[in-house]
C-alpha cells in the first residue's frame, strides 16, 4: 500500500477540530468517512464576496452580490401569504429594498435605523427597483473586511445545518484537511499532459476547488479536475476494450461472395455512403479474428435493418448462423416479414421465435438451429432462453439496445461455446457523442449519418388544443389523398388510469369526427393481448384503418410507409427523444409527411424548448444534444450506469470538449504503453492502483 492511500484512508474522527459527534453526522448524512471522502466532497457553488457592488452596478444577471449601505426605514407590506417586511437600503448611488417573508418579528427586532449593513443575496429588479429577498445581513460594526472572499457552498442537509455544520464550518475543516494533506497530494497526470493542456497541478487544483483565491484560480482548478476525472474514466473504458479484444477470439468471415450475389441480384436500392462505410467497418472487424463488439447508431429511417441483414450474410456466407433480437413482437415480426423475401431469393432459411410461437413450431426451430439448416433467426427475448442452441452462431444483432441490459448481452455470448459470436448493437435513439463515449466507451461505434436519397424532411408543427378542428380538417385532407394517420396519446405508468381514460375519450372523439363507414379507426395500447395488437397493426398496415389511435407502444421501429401524419396529443408530456421516435414513424414513404404536436397553453420553458427543437430540426443527433442539456445524463439513460453516474465533477452535457481531449490522450497513451510501464507514466499507474484500492474498500463497505 502506498503512503498516499494510507493517509487518505484516515478516518475523519482524526481531523483536528471536528470531534466525534460531527464526524458521526458526516458519516450518516453525507456518507463521508475518510480524509479522502471529505477532500473529494466538492462545493456545488461559490459565494463571490470578494468585493462590494454599488446599487447602481446591480444587474439581474448576477447570481449574487454584496452591497454595503445604510438602512433607512422599513414597514410591512401586502396581505396573507404575500405579507412581507420591506426595508429601504441606500448607498449613495441609489436605493433598493431588502425583503423578508419569514422570521419578520425577529428581523424587526435586530434592525437598527440608520445602521450600516452589508447585504448579500441575489439581486432582482422590478419596475426599475432592485431588491434582495431574504438577504444575508451583517452589521458593519461586527463584520470585518478580512471576511471578504470567495466562499465555497457545499451541498448539506438540514440536519447538518441545524447542528451548525454549515458551509462555513465545512470550509474551516477543509482548510485544516488541505493543509495536512498538502505533502500527500501527488500529481496524478504525467508531465506531458499537464504541459500540453496547461493544467494546474493537482495540489493547486485541490486547494482552489475548495478555497479559491479568485474566480480565475477556481476556473483552472475545475478544468484540471474535470480533465483528470474524464481521463481516468476513458482510460479505464479503453483499457477494458483492449482486454476484451485480447481475450475473446472471433470467427473470421472473409468470403464475400454471398454478399456480392445479394448486391447484384436482390438489393432493390443503392446503399447510402454511410451504409457502405458502416458495412466496411463491420467487415474489417470480421477479418481480425477477434470478437466484434460494435454499436451501430443511426437516426430513425436511416436504414439500419438492411445493414444488419448484410452483416448476417457475411456470417452465413462463411458457414455461420446469425440472430436478430428485437424488443417487441411487433418489431420482430416486422423484421422477419421484411427480410423473408430477401432470404427466400437467396435460398436461405429464416425463422422467427417469440413468446407466441407454438410449442410445435418451437421444437422444429430448435432442431433446425442445431442442425444448422436455419440460417437466420429473428425474435424477441425468447432467443435468450437456454433451450435455444445453435450449430454455429457467428453473429448476434440486437435492435434498440436501450431495452436490453448488459446481462442479456452476456447471455448471447454464451450461445457459442467454441468462439463467442460477434455482437452488433443497433440503436435508433441517437446518443450524444459524449454520452456514447462514456456509456459505450468499451464498444466500437459506427454511425449512419445520412438518410436514403429522396426522403422529404418531415414538416413539424406545434398546435394548441383549441386548433383541433383545423387539425382534423388537415387529417381529412390527407386521408382524402389516400394517406393514413397516427394519433398518439401519452401513457405513463404512474397515472395509468387517467391516461387510459384520455386515450379512450380521444378514441371516441375521433370516432365522432371521423364517422363510419367513410373512415375506419383502429386502436392500439399496451393492455391488449399480443394477437389483438397484431391484428390492429395488420389492419393499419393493409390500409383497412385510416387512423390508428395508439399509445407509445408504436414508438419503436414500426414501419407503415403509407402513414404520413403523426398527431401527438399532450405533446408536453413526452420527452424529446420520445417525440423524435414517434415522429420517425412517418416519413418512411415517398410522400410528404407531417408531425403535429398538440398541447394546451400552459407550457414550461423546458417544454417550449423541446417543442421548438422538434419544429426546428429532424436531426436525431442534434435533438439528442438538446435532450442532454435539458435532462442531464442520468435521466437520459434512465439508469445508474457506471461510467456516467460515477462522475463527480465533470458534466457530460457541458464538457464535451474536455472529454474529447481526455479520450484522445488516454487512447494515445495506451497505444504507446498498454501496460503503463514507462517511467513517464508512473503517475498514471500509481493513480490507477490507488483507485483500484478505493474501489476494493467500497466493495467491502457496501
Ligand atoms: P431504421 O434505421 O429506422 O431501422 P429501416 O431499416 O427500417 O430504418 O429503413 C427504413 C426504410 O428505408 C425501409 O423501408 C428500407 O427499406 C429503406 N431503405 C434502407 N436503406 C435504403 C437505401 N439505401 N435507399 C433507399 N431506401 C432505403
Ligand atoms: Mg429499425
Amino acid at each position: 500500500m502506498t503512503e498516499r492511500t494510507t493517509f487518505f484512508d484516515t478516518p475523519l474522527s482524526q481531523l483536528k477540530g471536528l470531534g466525534p459527534q460531527r464526524t458521526e453526522l458526516l458519516n450518516q448524512e453525507l456518507n463521508l468517512f475518510t480524509y479522502g471522502d471529505l477532500i473529494q466532497y466538492y462545493p456545488f457553488r461559490y459565494d463571490d464576496r470578494t468585493r462590494y457592488y454599488t446599487i447602481s452596478e446591480l444587474m439581474d444577471s448576477m447570481p449574487s452580490a454584496q452591497v454595503r449601505g445604510r438602512l433607512r426605514d422599513w414597514c410591512m407590506e401586502g396581505e396573507g401569504p404575500k405579507k412581507r417586511l420591506v426595508a429601504q437600503f441606500t448607498d449613495g448611488t441609489g436605493s433598493m429594498s431588502l425583503v423578508w417573508f419569514q422570521g419578520v418579528s425577529y428581523i424587526e427586532k435586530i434592525l437598527r435605523r440608520e445602521g450600516e449593513y452589508i447585504a448579500y443575496g441575489k439581486p432582482q429588479s422590478f419596475n426599475g427597483q432592485f431588491s434582495i429577498i431574504h438577504p444575508e445581513l451583517e452589521n458593519t460594526a461586527t463584520a470585518s473586511d478580512s471576511e471578504l472572499g470567495f466562499f465555497p457552498v457545499y451541498n448539506l442537509t438540514d440536519k447538518l445545518r441545524r447542528r451548525h455544520l454549515d458551509s462555513k464550518a465545512i470550509g474551516k475543516a477543509m482548510r485544516i484537511l488541505l493543509e495536512q494533506s498538502w505533502p500527500h497530494i501527488h500529481e496524478t497526470l504525467p508531465d506531458s499532459l499537464v504541459q500540453q493542456y496547461r493544467l494546474v497541478g493537482k495540489r493547486e487544483a485541490m486547494w482552489n476547488i475548495h478555497l479559491p483565491q479568485n474566480q480565475g484560480w477556481l476556473k483552472q482548478a475545475v478544468r484540471r479536475l474535470k480533465f483528470e476525472e474524464l481521463f481516468y474514466n476513458q482510460l479505464r473504458l479503453i483499457k477494458n476494450k483492449l482486454i476484451q479484444k485480447e481475450e475473446f477470439p472471433g470467427q473470421v468471415f472473409r468470403d464475400t461472395s454471398l454478399v456480392k450475389h445479394f448486391y447484384s441480384d436482390c438489393l432493390p436500392f443503392e446503399l447510402t455512403g454511410a451504409q457502405q462505410k458502416v458495412l466496411k467497418e463491420i467487415y474489417q472487424d470480421f477479418l481480425t479474428g477477434k470478437q466484434m463488439n460494435r454499436l451501430l447508431q443511426g437516426d430513425v429511417g436511416s436504414g439500419k435493418t438492411i445493414v444488419a441483414f448484410i452483416a448476417c450474410l457475411m456470417a452465413i456466407g462463411n458457414g455461420a448462423q446469425a440472430c436478430l433480437m428485437a424488443p417487441t413482437e411487433i418489431l420482430a415480426d416486422q423484421h422477419y416479414n421484411g427480410l423473408k423475401p430477401f432470404a427466400d431469393a437467396l435460398g436461405l432459411t429464416i425463422g422467427i421465435l417469440t413468446g407466441s410461437t407454438r410449442t410445435k413450431a418451437r421444437r422444429a426451430l430448435h432442431e433446425s438451429l442445431q442442425l444448422g439448416t436455419m440460417h437466420i433467426l429473428v425474435g424477441t427475448h425468447a432467443l435468450l432462453e437456454d433451450v435455444v442452441q445453435y450449430k454455429n452462431l457467428g453473429l448476434c444483432i440486437i435492435d434498440e439496445q436501450h431495452r436490453f441490459g448488459v446481462a442479456q448481452r452476456a447471455k448471447l455470448w454464451r450461445k457459442n461455446e467454441v468462439v463467442p459470436p460477434h455482437i452488433l448493437v443497433m440503436t435508433a435513439t441517437p446518443i450524444p457523442r459524449t454520452l456514447a463515449m462514456t456509456l459505450y466507451g468499451n464498444l466500437d461505434v459506427s454511425v449512419i449519418d445520412e438518410l436514403p436519397k429522396g426522403r422529404k424532411p418531415i414538416k413539424t408543427v406545434h398546435k394548441y388544443d383549441k386548433h383541433r378542428s383545423e387539425v382534423f380538417g388537415f387529417m381529412r385532407q390527407q386521408i382524402e389523398l389516400g394517406r393514413q394517420v397516427y394519433v398518439v396519446y401519452p401513457l405513463i405508468e404512474e397515472s395509468e388510469k387517467l391516461d387510459y381514460k384520455d386515450l379512450m375519450d380521444g378514441y371516441e372523439g375521433m370516432q365522432r369526427a371521423f364517422p363510419r363507414p367513410k373512415y375506419e379507426i383502429g386502436i392500439l395500447h399496451g393492455k391488449m393481448l399480443p394477437y389483438e395488437k397484431d391484428d390492429e397493426m395488420k389492419r393499419f398496415l393493409k390500409n383497412e384503418t385510416q387512423i390508428l389511435v395508439a399509445t407509445t407502444v408504436i414508438e419503436v421501429g414500426v414501419n407503415v410507409p403509407n402513414a404520413s401524419v403523426m398527431v401527438i396529443e399532450s405533446a408536453e408530456r413526452f420527452g424529446l427523444s420520445q417525440l423524435h421516435q414517434l415522429r420517425g414513424r412517418v416519413g418512411r414513404g415517398a410522400d410528404q409527411s407531417y408531425c403535429v404536436m398538440m398541447t394546451g397553453y400552459k407550457l414550461s420553458s423546458d417544454t417550449r424548448t423541446r417543442l421548438e427543437t422538434m419544429v426546428r430540426t429532424n436531426n436525431g443527433f442534434e435533438i439528442a444534444d438538446v435532450d442532454l442539456q435539458l435532462r442531464g445524463p442520468g435521466d437520459l439513460t434512465g439508469t445508474q450506469q457506471s461510467g456516467v453516474m460515477d462522475l463527480m465533477i465533470a458534466d457530460l452535457a457541458k464538457d464535451g470538449a474536455i472529454l474529447a481531449a481526455a479520450r484522445e490522450s488516454a487512447q494515445a497513451i495506451l497505444m504507446e504503453d498498454p501496460e503503463l510501464v514507462m517511467p513517464q507514466h508512473a503517475p498514471i499507474r500509481n493513480h490507477v492502483d490507488s483507485l483500484r484500492q478505493t474501489e476494493n474498500n467500497w466493495g467491502r463497505i457496501s
